[in-house]
């Protein structure tokens, strides 16, 4: 995904209250689509700016430093830490740090735009318990075997399929669906367009519900999939996922195809 970020030169306003625009949270298992459906959003939506996280990990296949990340070392980052620039910081999977530098936000604030974080449930819950309105969004994906084929390709194409680090983010990916009921709306990204139209749904019909903003076409359509996505009406698109995750009395996650056949994608 290619991130953006507007540049300024102006401190942290050191404030936790988002006020110029809506902040989007938006969390899923590595490897669900979420840089894909952020970047395809980005085409259909104007005005959505896309925070540019900090990391201690290494850059992966093309990725560039300041553009899908700010590539740093843990030592600069744990500086960072100590001067209270980040708004929310976590490590993920193990040994990385990642982070979202309060400047994104005063960035977006300036020119008056919405900011979209792509950051992991435990960033999430940071933001979300001191920014309450924030608008959390957790996409998953349709079973755990598309996420591995998902994965495992995108690896290939960047040239480094690594099967610890594939076993690691899969492993990982049950944990981090159990903390879905803490988000205010459910994408489950199976067919690409339709997760895509129901994202543009939910970013326009909060537009429309916050700011009065008036939405261009269909607008009753819109406002009834962003209403269909709610955390509290997905219940029934949900469980099969779920119960295919062994979450919710499905079948147990030690059955499910992580790690094993790597040849029958
Ligand atoms: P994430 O940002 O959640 O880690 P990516 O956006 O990098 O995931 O997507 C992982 C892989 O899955 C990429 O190769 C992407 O092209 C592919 N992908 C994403 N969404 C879909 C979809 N709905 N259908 C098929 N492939 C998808
Ligand atoms: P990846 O290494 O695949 O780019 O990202 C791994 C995980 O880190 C993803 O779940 C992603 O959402 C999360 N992540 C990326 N940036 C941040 C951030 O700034 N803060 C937190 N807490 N997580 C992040």
């Amino acid at each position: 995904m290619r991130r953006s970020e507007a540049s300024n030169n102006e401190t942290s306003l050191g404030e936790d209250r988002y006020v110029a625009g809506i902040l989007f949270i938006f969390s899923a298992p590595s490897g669900s689509g979420k840089s894909t459906l952020v970047s395809e959003l980005r085409k259909q939506v104007k005005d959505v700016d896309f925070s540019i996280s900090w990391t201690t990990r290494p850059p992966r296949g093309s990725e560039e430093n300041g553009r899908e990340y700010h590539f740093t070392t843990k030592e600069e980052f744990e500086r960072m830490v100590g001067e209270g620039q980040f708004l929310e910081h976590a490590q993920v999977f193990g040994n990385h740090y990642y982070g979202t530098a309060r400047q994104s936000l005063d960035e977006a604030r300036r020119v008056g735009h919405d900011l979209l974080l792509d950051i992991d449930v435990q960033g999430a819950a940071q933001v979300r318990s001191r920014m309450p309105e924030a608008v959390s969004i957790f996409v998953l994906p349709p079973t755990p075997k598309v996420l591995r084929t998902r994965l495992r390709n995108r690896m290939r194409a960047e040239g480094d399929v690594n099967e610890a680090e594939l076993y690691r983010r899969l492993s990982e990916a049950a944990k981090e669906i159990e903390n879905y009921r803490e988000y205010s709306y459910i994408l489950i990204n199976d067919i690409l367009d339709r997760a895509v139209a129901q994202l543009e749904a939910i970013v326009l019909a909060e537009r429309y519900y916050r700011n009065a903003e008036p939405i261009a076409y269909r607008s009753s359509r819109v406002l009834e999939v962003a209403a269909g996505c709610r955390l509290s009406n997905s219940r029934e698109r949900l469980k099969p996922v779920l119960e295919a995750f062994g979450i919710e009395g499905g079948n147990g996650q030690q059955q499910l195809p992580f790690g094993d056949d790597p040849d029958d994608d």
